[in-house]
């Protein structure tokens, strides 16, 4: 049947009531609507300070660096890997990473609570496998085996050397008459760099839940980039909490990270509390180890190509084999299968073709996780509440195969909130519903700020020509070429996602690309002897027209269930739209305009300047 009518089936199952689903997604999302949005979240100050700093390593005391650099990297997550390894292959080796945290790895150095793991294939989430020689274990793998992969690419490609660790940059300010970038720390550092780049990550500040009475708790709390195995015992690589072997421990929060590390918590915990606002999509994981020998057979150029086959089939592209076959390339095809069949049925393609196929398929994915849920969890009461109702990209999909199934653990108690959030948090425990559950540990997995401010989540502000600061430039959104250079702003590069490729399912090629992009320029700017290397006002305008043309971008739509895929339900204006923004003809033509761009060698948008030309401009402006 096609479904030119009010439901749509698949097989086994009964049909589903579009109209009735619509009307149980729109009930779900107004209960969770809230006035004060992104602003109901804390920062983590005061009694809670301890949620920013590195459980892990302590900062040694070194006398303040003054000196002069060619390339600054901000950040020592994938961003600035990918970049200095790109650098170094370019025959640019004085990459100097300074880097908040004890050691590179960025998120992955952070995030080491029991049973993290990435649920994008390692064989394209991992950067450099082929440049590393590195086999991912596992289709899918654990952190541990991402930060050593992380710390592999430091090692091979010389970037440990030159790197800062602990220390975290303060400020950031051009000088004009130098051509330098200052670089200030919190470490009295004073760092002359010809080129700067920063890849100081979407999703790193941890933030709180403004729960009241949240700082009144006298039981022991962490939040989950700060997991605290001195208090719990067992370690990130798996071994058994044994210290919560007689804790009531709560969590709040049942995001991606929560999905995660809930099934060791059950494991470990004499009673596990979980409080639940709204539930995830869990589909299955099917992890697997990887084989050697199959592994030996592939040929030289084949990372690239599985990155290609993967952005393409997740983006409704067609590609003649699935490569990765995973849960985010499987949305992508029921949604493509559907397109075909009704292509070949009527032999018309239009928008309101496309845009069924997508509301049938999404449907049809949510209905079977929804069964999913039934036929694992046995209590029914738990087995209702864990249901997502919602569109699947509404928030983060994620991919378990213990997560549901901990819920038939006898000391596993799922807190239901019924979309309301906790209540109140006192001295001995957490009020939902009026009922008082007292604990020893609350673990807070409520995310990372999402949506406030560049400079805020960098933690300094970036002072360009002229003094302008990044902040005012991007007032009314983010601006930029590429989504890495930004006019006034001469020698500095971004490395994120926003503006460019805009892949939400695999972080890291964005990061690859840019860092390739970057590398490629640098080069240049070296070879031609030119001082300053400077995105023009025009093709930055011109960029930012394209990206406007278009409906890509990060966040969702607004009559989804509130998260920060869609500005917690509040209104999205140009400055959202634009902060979020990608190509607008999805992530895979970007990735083609930016390998052309970069192999024309004419750097189309970009004034390399020469000293003396950098003199006379100076020249002209003062006259
Ligand atoms: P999220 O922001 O996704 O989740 C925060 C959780 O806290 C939500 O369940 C939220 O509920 C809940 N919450 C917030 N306030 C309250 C409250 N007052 N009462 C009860 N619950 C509350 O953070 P995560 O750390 O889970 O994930 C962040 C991101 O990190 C992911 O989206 C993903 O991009 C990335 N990640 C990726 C992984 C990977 O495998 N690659 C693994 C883990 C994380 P509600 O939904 O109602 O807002």
């Amino acid at each position: 049947m096609t479904s030119t009518d009010n439901s749509t089936t698949h097989a086994g199952t009964a049909p589903i009531d579009r109209e009735a689903l619509r009307a149980r997604y729109r009930a779900e999302r107004d209960k969770r609507l809230r006035a004060d949005g992104n602003a109901q979240y804390l920062e983590p100050t005061g009694r809670f300070a301890h949620c920013l700093e590195d459980p892990y390593v302590r900062a040694v005391a070194r006398p303040p660096r003054r000196e002069e650099v060619a390339v600054a990297f901000i950040g020592g997550g994938f961003a600035g890997l990918v970049s200095g390894a790109r650098l170094t292959q370019a025959g640019v080796d004085d990459v100097h990473i300074i880097e908040g945290g004890g050691d590179v790895g960025g998120t992955w150095y952070w995030n080491r609570y029991p049973g993290a793991m990435c649920d994008t294939a390692a064989m394209v989430y991992l950067p450099l496998l082929e440049e590393t020689g590195h086999m991912p274990s596992q289709k899918y793998v654990l952190a541990g085996e991402i930060f050593a992969h992380a710390r592999r690419i430091a090692t091979q490609f010389g970037l440990y050397d030159r790197a800062l660790f602990s220390t975290a940059v303060t400020g950031l300010a051009w000088d004009e008459p130098s051509s330098r970038w200052i670089i200030r720390t919190d470490r009295g550092d004073e760092i002359r760099a010809r080129f700067v780049a920063m890849g100081t990550g979407p999703l790193h500040r941890p933030k709180l839940p403004g729960i009241p009475g949240i700082e009144t708790f006298a039981g022991h709390s962490f939040h989950t980039s700060r997991w605290d195995y001195a208090y719990t015992g067992g370690d990130p690589d798996g071994a058994a909490m044994e210290k919560l072997a007689d804790k009531r421990v709560g969590i709040i929060g049942t995001g991606a990270t929560a999905v995660q590390c809930i099934p060791p918590l059950a494991r470990a915990a004499r009673q596990l509390f979980v409080f639940q606002r709204t539930p995830s999509s869990i589909d299955v994981r099917n992890n697997h180890a990887i084989d050697p020998e199959w592994f030996k057979t592939l040929a030289p150029g084949w990372q690239q190509q599985w990155l290609m086959n993967f952005a393409t089939l997740q983006t409704g592209g067609f590609a003649d084999e699935d490569l990765v076959k995973d849960g985010w390339t499987e949305i992508a095809q029921r949604v493509r299968d559907r397109v075909v069949a009704e292509v070949s049925a009527t032999g018309t393609l239009d928008l309101a073709t496309i845009q069924r196929a997508f509301e049938d398929s999404d449907d049809e994915k949510m209905t079977e996780i929804r069964a999913r849920v039934d036929a694992i969890v046995t209590d029914r009461v738990a087995a209702a509440a864990l249901k997502p109702w919602y569109r699947q990209l509404c928030k983060r999909p994620c991919f378990h195969d213990e997560y549901l199934q901990a819920y038939n653990e006898p000391g596993v108690h799922l807190v239901d909130t019924d979309g309301k959030g906790v209540e109140r948090i006192d001295a001995t425990g957490v009020w939902v519903g009026g009922v008082h559950y007292a604990l020893d540990c609350l673990i807070f997995a409520s995310g990372f700020e999402v949506g406030t401010s560049y400079s805020r989540r960098a933690g300094f502000e970036t002072v360009g020509r002229g003094g302008r600061s990044l902040s005012e430039h991007w007032t009314d959104g983010m601006r930029s070429l590429h989504g890495i250079h930004v006019h006034g702003f001469p020698n500095l590069f971004i490395v994120g996602l926003s503006q460019g490729a805009n892949l939400i399912s695999n972080i890291t090629q964005n990061l690859t690309e840019a860092g390739t992009t970057i590398a490629s320029v640098i080069a240049h700017a070296l070879a031609a002897g030119a001082d300053q290397v400077e995105v023009t006002a025009a093709a930055e305008q011109a960029w930012v027209e394209l990206l406007e043309s278009g409906t890509q971008g990060f966040l969702g739509n607004p009559d989804c269930t509130p998260g920060y895929y869609n500005n917690e339900g509040k209104p999205i204006g140009r400055r959202e739209r634009l902060n979020a923004s990608g190509h607008p003809q999805g992530p895979v033509a970007y990735f083609h305009h930016i390998d052309g761009w970069r192999r024309s060698g004419a750097y189309a948008g970009l004034e390399f300047r020469s000293r003396g030309a950098v003199r006379e401009a100076a020249r002209d402006e003062a006259k």
